[in-house]
């Protein structure tokens, strides 16, 4: 298996050789930032699958379950493309908008539900979590 990817400028590129582990569309207070007032979708992968060409910036934030996350994205023009927490490091996240296929990356779940605005469009086939809910993998 073999999924490529890349931020919208095409400075950066990258090669996943495995299948997502879960899927799943985050409603959290910083999504909402990334996700230019949406939440986002984010795809997990083991880290070792990832390959990746190009220049990142890393913004690290504490989130509100005390993790520390690294936030990466093109500096040439601002693609948030993974997210990685040191509670976990050997999973990354791929923000789903950024794979070349974005169809493989069907969420399974909605987190952060407590946290999106009232007027948030989520798909009400899928089950929510109103905060963090437990790790999905690893
Ligand atoms: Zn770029
Ligand atoms: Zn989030």
């Amino acid at each position: 298996m073999e999924i490529t990817g890349g931020c919208l400028c095409r400075a950066v590129r990258y090669r996943i050789s495995a299948a997502p582990l879960v899927t799943r569309s985050c409603w959290c207070r910083v999504c909402q930032y990334i996700g230019a007032g949406s939440g986002t979708v984010n795809a997990f992968f083991p880290s070792a699958a990832l390959s990746v060409s190009g220049e990142l910036r890393d913004y690290l934030l504490t989130a509100d379950s005390g993790n520390v996350m690294h936030r990466r994205f093109c500096p040439t023009c601002g693609t948030h493309l993974f997210s990685a927490s040191e509670a976990r490091p050997q999973l990354v996240s791929v923000r789903a908008g950024t794979l070349d296929d974005p169809e493989i990356a069907r969420p399974s779940l909605t987190i952060w539900t407590a946290s999106a605005p009232s007027w948030a469009c989520m798909d009400e086939r899928l089950p929510k979590v109103e905060r963090q809910p437990p790790p999905a993998v690893g």
